[in-house]
């Protein structure tokens, strides 16, 4: 079920008004769609002390979209002094921010001091030494290497630059206890758009048995485990999705073991993007050129620049073209972009109803990692964003680029060195 049936239903018979009032192209997220995954996503996890999804800005810094993740008690997952100002702006506080970066400068640390800080994990034992004012909370992401399962999107953990080793991850928790540490949450993320639970039911496994052994070896407790995000979705139609519901119940099962072991559990945190808002988000462009040579081409009023993914990955979006859902006919088309790049497709041979000029076209599941991923190149603009919001009402949450902000980093002091 690519696109969440229940936002198809409320957007396609609004879509023309939408359309005559903003101008395609433009991304549109479903309020509705992202509150129910929510209730969800925290009904899936209720057997569970404290559990809280820390949404990873990364896949659609919006605002309005985060403000909507803190009504459902979110917090937020960054990586960037960008998006930790982000959460600030909308109020998110230390608790509610959790900063996974990777290769960490200076610049970074010390943003993530400001405003009374933020839930630091570390991604080496190098940074220790580095983090200017070591908190007393603190966790780090831990690489498995060859031992992790999951699925290889993400890539091999023993190629991955995230992470500390198996090898040094006791070590890394003694450092920062001699540093003053008092309270420890642990960290990974080893797995990319997986539809199989399982995968992250023995992610939080993996985490519940390092937290054992490092507590025995450190005589310390952790506060939470965060299994990271990956939690796939069903791009294409008719293929199921993940069982959150299993996951839930089995994740569940493995913390009332570690409690009766340990007389504790720990919180479970989980920063979960592409779940949450990926298929509550859909691409609006309009057919604007139709071009028959060895293959037909439907041209759209969008580029790859509004939406990396099937360049980047080769990856399916599926196509609706508005009041053609039923159509009997089909053929078979590229449906592309207006870059100077062959790879600017948004599908290659896919079979759709005959599309003309003028005709709407619905790019599904772009509520993550779709606008967010956009680039400049060969000076394309990003598209604008709007919000279907649950009283009935169409808002813009983004403007569109323009010229102006292209243009913008060409205004600038001259700066001239002599050599
Ligand atoms: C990208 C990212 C996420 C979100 O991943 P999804 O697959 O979209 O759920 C979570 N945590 C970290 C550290 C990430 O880099």
């Amino acid at each position: 079920m690519p696109m969440n049936q229940s936002f198809k239903n409320s957007l396609f018979p609004v879509l023309k008004k939408i359309t005559d009032h903003y101008q395609t192209p433009f991304h549109i997220y479903d309020e509705a769609g992202i509150r129910k995954t929510g209730e969800r996503l925290k009904e899936a996890f209720s057997g569970i002390d404290v559990f809280k999804e820390f949404y990873a800005v990364k896949a659609l810094p919006n605002p309005k979209i985060l403000k909507i993740m803190q009504s459902m008690g979110f917090g937020f997952d960054c990586s960037s002094i960008t998006e930790l100002q982000l959460c600030r702006t909308i109020g998110a506080s230390a608790d509610d921010i959790m900063l996974s970066s990777n290769n960490t400068s200076q610049e970074v640390f010390q943003a993530a001091a400001e405003d009374n800080g933020c839930i630091l994990n570390l991604d080496d034992i190098n940074l220790i030494d580095k983090v200017p004012h070591f908190p007393e909370l603190i966790s780090f992401r831990y690489n498995p290497g060859g031992r992790r399962t999951g699925n290889d999107i993400i890539g091999k953990p023993l190629e991955a630059k995230y992470g500390v080793s198996h090898e040094q991850i006791v070590g890394a928790y003694k450092k920062a206890k001699e540093k003053g540490a008092t309270r420890f949450g642990i960290h990974t993320m080893v797995a990319s758009n997986e539809l199989n639970h399982q995968y992250m039911v023995q992610t939080a496994q993996m985490l519940l048995e390092l937290v054992t052994t490092i507590s025995a070896e450190l005589d310390i407790t952790f506060e939470f485990i965060n299994i990271g995000g990956g939690m796939g979705i069903p791009y294409q139609p008719d293929i199921p999705g993940l069982d959150l519901e299993s996951m839930g119940s089995e994740i569940t099962e493995l913390f009332d073991i570690f409690k009766k072991l340990h007389g504790y559990a720990p919180a479970l945190f989980m920063e979960s993007a592409r779940c949450m808002t990926g298929p509550h988000g859909a691409l609006v462009v309009t057919a604007i050129n139709r071009k028959e040579i060895y293959r037909t081409y439907i041209g759209v009023d969008a580029s790859m620049s509004a939406l990396m993914r099937p360049a980047l990955y080769g990856a399916y979006h599926h196509i609706d073209i508005l009041g053609k859902e039923q159509s009997e006919k089909m053929e078979t088309v590229d449906v592309v972009g207006s870059l100077c790049e062959n790879n600017d497709k948004f599908a290659i041979q896919r079979n759709l109803p005959p599309a003309i000029d003028g005709d709407i076209l619905i790019i599904h599941d772009t509520g993550a990692h779709g606008h967010a991923m956009g680039f400049n190149y060969n000076g394309s603009l990003r598209p604008k964003e709007l919000l279907l919001a649950t009283d009935g009402t169409t808002e813009l949450i983004r403007r569109e680029e323009r010229a102006e902000d292209y243009f913008a980093t060409l205004q600038f002091e001259p700066d001239h060195l002599t050599l």
